[in-house]
């Protein structure tokens, strides 16, 4: 049987720097866990505009549709921020989340025990924290027609649609359905059924769905209530469910719980390929943050942690997955720290490729 194939589109800043770390983790599954995979690489976002004047060319995108799964590292810059919308470095993921039609969007918040002094809420709080939601990322508000700035009256009006099919709501359901399977066994759906017809459909949807699932434990929240708990009692979660606008804000909410940017990986999944995969693009949620770029600053473990979401959700690996997050896990227990992650107590940050070295050593020492 062949190698799983990667597709790996470092981008643009910081991108190529930490995804410099998690090739040097790939190459360490090949060597010493015999998990190897077929990479290649391209361009994305300013980098092949700069070179294609494009930010995803069609010979990119067709590789994105052929691969097990694609790794982006980050895209933009202030290089780019003056160009015409139509090629703006964030045209590119878009295209690739749009064309592969990638609809689960997958965002983790898990605080690291030795983190947990860094979330704005008291340690206790979120200390061991570990939940996932699956935001619905192809359709609802951000898609719905009409949509537009008119005149009514004299008068500016705004329009946005919130619209689901229920075939729409359906796959993301499934998806969170499953997640919740290989998890906790418990999902939580949330919308805004005591205001709105897409919530009510929402909720009867995910209730059909629940049939098929029948071990998952499944409530409903208002998105509203669902904020505020996530900031009360965040631990109360497993796994949950939600559209593309709610989705936007709670992962948002739920992932500073946690602490630093440089920490959080996510994944987008789409439907099922001939060899059963799902499409699949992992990436960190990070930007390319420009302030740091080609200073060696920048935290790899969003990125790092985001193929440990490809070994778990694309490739069946979910002990390695495990295994790479145990060292990440041990690396930050005994103390290291990107400068994103120095406390009030100072001390010298690592570089990137340094903390790529103790995770590199942690995982030997799990052999
Ligand atoms: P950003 O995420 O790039 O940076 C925000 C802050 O967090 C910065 O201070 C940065 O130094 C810090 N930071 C981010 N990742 C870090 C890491 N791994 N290690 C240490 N510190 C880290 O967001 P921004 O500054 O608002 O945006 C910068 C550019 O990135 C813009 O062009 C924006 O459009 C783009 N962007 C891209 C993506 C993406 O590619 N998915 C996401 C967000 C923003």
């Amino acid at each position: 049987m062949s190698n799983p194939s990667l597709l790996i589109l470092a981008g643009d800043g910081i991108g190529p720097e930490v995804m410099d770390q998690v090739k040097r983790i790939i190459t360490w599954f090949g060597d010493k866990r015999d998990m190897h995979f077929d990479v290649s690489e391209d361009l994305v976002g300013g980098a092949a505009y700069d070179k294609h004047g494009v930010p995803l060319t069609d010979e990119t995108m067709a590789k994105a549709q052929e691969v097990d799964a694609v790794l982006l590292g980050a895209v933009g810059g202030p290089a780019y921020d003056n160009l015409d919308f139509s090629v703006k470095p964030e045209r590119g993921l878009l295209r690739l989340r749009k064309e592969m039609d990638l609809f689960a969007n997958l965002r983790p918040a898990q605080c690291f025990d030795a983190l947990a002094d860094f979330s704005s809420l008291k340690k206790d709080i979120v200390a061991g924290l570990d939940i996932m939601i699956v935001r619905e990322l192809t359709s609802g508000v951000y898609f719905g027609e009409p949509r537009g700035i008119h005149i009514e009256n004299n008068m500016r009006v705004g329009i946005n649609t919130q619209r689901y099919t229920e075939a729409e709501i359906e796959r993301g359901a499934r998806a969170a359905f499953e997640m919740a399977m290989k998890r906790n066994k418990k999902l939580c759906s949330m919308e805004k059924a005591n205001v709105m017809e897409s919530g009510i459909l929402w909720r009867d949807v995910v209730t059909e769905v629940h049939a098929d699932y029948p071990e998952v434990e499944l409530t409903h929240m208002y998105a509203d209530n669902g904020a505020m708990q996530l900031v009360r009692a965040p631990k109360q979660f497993d796994v949950i469910y939600t559209d593309n606008l709610f989705g936007d804000i709670l992962s948002d909410c739920a992932a500073m719980l946690t602490g630093s940017l440089g920490m959080l990986p996510s994944a987008s999944l789409g439907s099922p390929m001939a060899n059963g995969r799902p499409k699949a693009m992992y990436e960190p949620v990070h930007g390319s943050a420009p302030d740091i770029s080609g200073q060696s600053k920048a935290n790899p473990i969003a990125c790092i942690l985001s193929f440990a979401m490809a070994l778990r959700y694309s490739f069946d690996q979910g002990e390695e997955a495990t295994r790479l997050e145990k060292a990440i896990e041990k690396v930050l227990a005994d103390g290291a720290r990107t400068g994103d992650l120095m406390g009030p107590e100072g001390g010298v940050p690592l570089t990137t490729g340094q903390m790529g070295d103790v995770i590199l050593a942690a995982l030997d020492a799990s052999l």
